[in-house]
């Protein structure tokens, strides 16, 4: 049974880019007589609104889009992220991170030729080497942190590992590109790529389907499942819809969204045409 997901960030209205991924995944679903799910990744709390959520909804179904209740809405869930933390944790797999975006940078400058990955300049490691009492200390003082995982502690424990894009094949994994990735933030109890793999694994989903923005992001995804001992999906990556200058929409396309659209008179089916669908 294929089982696949739409899962949007309601940080702004949706614009052609996302009626793109979401038909996407629903056209496999379809084509596989399967499952489509919806998700909510919501857990930045600063960053996503209420209303932004409810217009997600108007614009799928406006698009023709059917899905499975209930939706899974990610900020009512931190306590699954949170088990997989403590799991991680258990396995020593994870140090407290108190540096602030400012430490970082200036770290990264005084490195001098710091490597970078998909997202950016890699973490430089500081907070990897405190020792056990200073990490005791600064949390017992009440500073902040972040979760970080030790990446090359967590590669040898779970060997080498792959998986499978439907267009570009089996793939080795390669989270390292990453350094040691953020799974909890100082602000949010869980990151993006906790939270995405926690879910597509209790949901059930069989079939990831995103933006090929996100290709390596599954390098990582693909590290947690081994260490939280969750099933692998299938993975489809696909392209990103463009504008006639050839860029990527985004937030910034005001004219683009499907609201705007709708309300110049567009139809659903015109909608989905420029969609790609
Ligand atoms: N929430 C992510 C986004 O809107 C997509 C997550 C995913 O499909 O893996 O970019
Ligand atoms: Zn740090």
């Amino acid at each position: 049974m294929t089982i696949t997901r739409f899962a949007p960030s309601p940080t702004g209205e949706l614009h052609l880019g996302h009626a793109h991924s979401a038909l996407f995944a629903f056209a496999e679903a379809r084509k596989a007589q399967g499952r489509f799910l919806l998700r909510i990744e919501d857990i930045d709390r600063t960053r996503c609104r209420p209303e932004f959520t409810q217009g997600i909804f108007e614009d799928l179904a406006w698009l023709g889009l059917e899905w499975e209740r209930p939706v899974r809405i990610q900020s009512e869930h931190f306590d699954d992220y949170r088990a997989a933390l403590d799991r991680l944790d258990s396995l020593g797999l994870l140090y407290p991170c108190f540096c602030t975006r400012k430490d970082i940078a200036r770290e990264v400058d005084g490195a001098g030729h710091a490597p970078h990955g998909p997202d950016g300049p890699l973490y430089p490691g500081h907070c990897r080497h405190l020792s056990a009492s200073e990490r005791a200390e600064r949390t017992a003082s009440g500073q902040p942190f972040a979760l970080r995982l030790d990446m090359a502690e967590a590669s040898r424990r779970a060997g080498p590992l792959s998986w499978r894009d439907r267009e570009r094949g089996e793939q080795a994994a390669r989270p390292e590109l990453f350094g040691d990735v953020v799974l909890a933030r100082k602000d949010t109890p869980a990151s993006y790529h906790l939270a995405v793999t926690v879910d597509d694994a209790l949901q059930g989903v069989t079939l990831v389907t995103r933006g090929v923005d996100l290709f390596e992001a599954t390098h990582v995804h693909r590290l947690l499942q081994a260490l939280l001992d969750l099933p692998t999906p299938g993975y489809a990556h696909h392209r990103l819809l463009t504008d006639e200058h050839g860029r990527r929409y985004a937030k910034r396309d005001r004219s683009l969204t499907l609201r705007a659209l709708r309300d110049a008179g567009r139809t659903p089916q015109e909608v989905r045409a420029l969609a790609g669908f």
